[in-house]
């Protein structure tokens, strides 16, 4: 794990952490750093890391496992190694901001895995129209900390956009919680799912658009990703 930046106001506030590359083929978010390198900060300080660089150099989303689902199992492999790292380095962060991003053509959306957030606002802070929440990820690194969420966006329209969007959707967080001297964005009615499980792959499926699978209407989520060889995620409406 690599510290890149810090932005410190010197003034008291939330400390964040912004992730990339927790798949080290998401490389992105690598960009949208650099466009946030000029940030002024009026309070609370944000750190930017560099999650997975050994996977990031081999260009893999991997180097023994999928480092999002080795948490909790204390493998020896070297995301397990690797999950005791993060867990020390980012537990002093008030907020963590795990980028990721998609194959799958998709709107942006949050994913989130502590049913408290719903309640606490945190999830508001984010102009993000869609949220999927997902039981029973003990596995997942934004498990591991109490305000924490991941951010999927889809590189499937071009990687310029995918960056812009992912630059936006920061910008909008940062101003929400008055740390930038921007405009306030939130969503009015986000759009909230709730994760059941996976279903099998197939080409007619689009994200987030209703479909019926083995007798139940399901939204397909990712269902164009290629990392995921033969299931994508499957969820209902909340
Ligand atoms: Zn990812």
């Amino acid at each position: 794990m690599k510290l890149l930046r810090t932005i410190d106001s010197g003034l008291s506030g939330p400390k964040i952490a912004i992730l990339a590359c927790v798949h080290g083929d998401e490389s992105y978010s690598l960009n949208v750093f650099r466009r946030l390198k000029k940030l002024h900060l009026l309070k609370g300080e944000i750190s930017f890391y560099l999650v997975h660089p050994q996977a990031f150099t081999q260009k893999k989303r991997f180097i023994d496992e999928d480092l999002n689902r080795a948490f909790s199992k204390d493998s020896k492999s070297c995301e397990g190694n690797l999950t005791k790292i993060i867990k020390r380095e980012l537990e002093k962060f008030d907020y963590v901001i795990d980028l990721h991003s998609t194959t799958s053509k998709t709107a942006p959306f949050l994913i989130y895995v502590n049913q408290e957030l719903k309640k606490t606002g945190f999830l508001d802070l984010f102009f993000i129209k869609k949220r999927v929440f997902i039981p029973n990820a003990r596995f997942s690194l934004i498990f591991q900390f109490n305000s924490a969420v991941s951010l999927e966006i889809s590189v499937a329209s071009g990687m310029k956009h995918a960056i812009k969007r992912g630059e936006n959707v920061l910008l909008s967080f940062f101003a929400n919680l008055e740390l930038i001297q921007e405009r306030k964005r939130k969503v009015c009615f986000p759009d909230s799912y709730f994760c059941l499980g996976t279903m099998k792959k197939k080409k007619s499926l689009k994200d987030f658009s209703l479909t019926r699978s083995e007798g139940e209407y399901v939204y397909p989520i990712l269902s164009k990703e290629v990392s995921y060889e033969q299931y994508c995620f499957k969820a209902k409406r909340e």
